[in-house]
Order: C-alpha cells, then structure tokens, then sequence
C-alpha cells in the first residue's frame, strides 16, 4: 500500500500521522509516546522486554556491515553530515566504488560474520547509471548470500522498481527526527519528500528501512514526534536504524550538547514497544557508548548492530572488543534477518 498520496491532495506529515485511512491498527499520538518516556526506566525496559520477546529469538543480534560507495561531496545540507560538501569536515569527494571493491568488502563482511550488507551512496538523488551501478552491486552482493541495504537518496519515478528487480531486501532512508524540529536539521529536501521516497519504496515490494538520529539538540518531544511518524507509517518500517548523533567538528551541530545515554535507552525501548516487529538497529555512535550503556539497548530490544570495518578483515580492535561484549552478555548473531527464526551463530 503507498504512503504517498496523489500529487493534487498531498498532506501534510502531520496530517499522515493522524489520517484515519491511512491504516487499520494503532495509530500513536506524540503524546501516547511522551507517556511512555515518562515511565519509570524499570517499567519501560519491562514492556520493551515483553514485546521484543513476543516476535524475536530473545538474545540473537543480527550483525550487518555498512560500506560507503560513495563518499562526499553530497549537495544537501543535512546538518550532522560530515559529508555534505556545504561544511569544512576534511572529507574528501570520491567517485563510486569500482563493483570489484564492493564485492571484496561484502565477502570480508561475510567472513566476519555479517548477514547483512548495506552499501550508503552520497547523493541527494541517484542519476539512472548511478542507479545501473548501483543494481549491479545488489545482484553481486546478493549472489554472495548476504541480505542487502542501499541508502541513496530521493528516489524517482521506477528507480524503486529496478532496485527491487536487481533483488534489493531494504532500502534505508530516514526521517532524522520530527516533522517541528526537522527544519533545524535540515533545509535541502522536505519531510514530505522523505515520505514520500518511503512510498515508493514499499509500492515496489522493498523492506523499508526508516529511523532517525537523537542527540542533534530536539527536545523529548521531539524523539516522541520522530517514533510516532514511524510506528504510524502504514505499515510501520520493517526496519528502524536509531542512531545517536556522532558530533563531527565542522558541521553545525558539533556543538550541541550531549545526550542523556539513559534518554537513548529509553528511545531504543520506545521504538520496540511501539514497531513490535521491526528491527531496532543500534547503529550511529555505538563506539562513544560503554558497554553498560550498550548492554541496556539490547535489552530493550535491540537486535541489530554494525559491526566492523567491511575494509578490514582481521585486527580490527572494534570486531574483538565485539566479539568480547556478546561473550559477556551471553548474545549471540542471527543467522540472517531476525524476523526468520534463524539458527544462532557464533561471531
Ligand atoms: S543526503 Fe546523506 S550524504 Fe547527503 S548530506 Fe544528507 S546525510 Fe549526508
């Protein structure tokens, strides 16, 4: 079904949230989700606990790998991006990956332990032969056996389409934070053009991929109004990326104060109490949180991670110390998406 309405009675995101039609199930209210940041942490964990252990094998992490294809020089203004080419980071603009390098990342990937392998290109919108290229690295990837993820951008008319002929699982593009404090964020592209890039993601039969970034200065209000535009997206993404802003000097939020990491927790545990059956992905910032902090997000439900450099296949410090931290925890990968009841691996 689209989230996307004819071009002659488009609505606001506001009103996609609250449109009666525009699903069957619970629709949250930003303050329903208030609500539940206002309970007690113990409270919190106990029904984000209950739920994860309703749709998901209780201890498993699927383990995924991230690669840059393409790096810099993006015309957007998305201010937590180092790179945009508006802001002095020191991030160099580089030309798309050759296939080649792509498919020796993936299977270094695969090596290490990742079943999943998303592949992040720098464009405010792919051109058709970047997309060509980009459909050639999906069917390569995917022909190693790896679940496979693109975040490119706004997609245009039948892009979505060759994407999921090419055999795309998900495709990531996130909404950041609220509808009222994204225009603090960013100016260069409309909430409305994020829904819809997500319309035309799931009319073409691809997983949607669909979360935000906390920590860039919102409010609490804010992280409620980001949930509540995802778990009422109709239907609610299969995938839910809560990433914690890394504050990169040279963009216009390195300054902002930081978060409470127990607030982070908290919206970890909002997340999986409202979108049950998505997965959470512990993604952005893992490596400034310690592992208290870490071990309190899986328990919430979270139940993916990036993990590693896909570039580095032995010695990397973050695989050991990993590896290391599951051991502790008793955790173990998911053999593949974590919606299957896949058989537990070892990392
Ligand atoms: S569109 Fe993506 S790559 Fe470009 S500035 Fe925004 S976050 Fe960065």
């Amino acid at each position: 079904m689209s989230i996307c309405p004819p071009p002659s009675a488009k609505p606001t995101a506001e009103q996609r949230v609250i449109a009666p039609s525009s699903r069957a199930g619970h629709l949250w209210s930003v303050q329903a989700v208030m609500d539940l940041y206002d309970l007690p942490l113990a409270d919190l964990l106990d029904q984000a606990r209950s739920a994860h252990q309703q749709h998901f094998q209780a201890n498993a992490v699927q383990l995924s790998s991230l690669l840059s294809i393409k790096t810099g020089g993006c015309p957007e203004d998305c201010g937590y991006c180092p790179q945009s080419a508006r802001f002095d980071t020191g991030v160099a603009t580089e030309a798309m990956l050759p296939l080649a390098t792509v498919v020796q990342a993936a299977q270094a990937a695969k090596d290490a332990g990742a079943s999943r392998f998303c592949m992040g290109a720098a464009w405010r919108s792919p051109k058709p032969h970047q997309l060509e290229a980009v459909a050639d690295c999906v069917r390569a990837v995917k022909a190693l056996g790896l679940e496979t993820c693109v975040t490119l951008g706004m997609l245009r008319d039948g892009q979505a389409e060759r994407l999921r002929e090419a055999g795309l699982d998900y495709y990531n593009h996130n909404l950041d934070t609220s509808p009222e404090y994204y225009g603090e964020v960013i100016t260069t592209r409309t909430y409305d053009d994020r829904l819809d890039t997500l319309g035309r993601v799931r009319d073409a039969g691809i997983h949607v991929c669909c979360g935000g970034i906390v920590g860039m200065g919102e409010t609490r209000r804010d992280r409620a109004g980001l949930i509540a535009q995802l778990a009422n997206l109709a239907p609610p993404p299969d995938s839910v990326p809560i990433n914690h802003l890394i504050a990169v000097p040279g963009t216009p939020l390195a300054d902002v104060p930081t978060l409470d990491p127990l607030e982070f927790v908290r919206t970890i545990a909002i997340a999986r109490i409202t979108m049950p059956r998505a997965v959470v992905r512990l993604s952005a910032g893992r490596e400034a949180m310690d592992e208290a902090t870490q071990a309190l997000c899986f328990y919430a439900g979270a139940n993916s991670i990036f993990y590693g450099d896909t570039l580095l296949t032995r010695g990397n410090p973050q695989l050991e110390a990993d590896r290391a931290l599951f051991s502790r925890l008793g955790l173990h990968a998911s053999a593949g998406d974590p919606h299957l009841a896949s058989a537990p691996t070892t990392i």
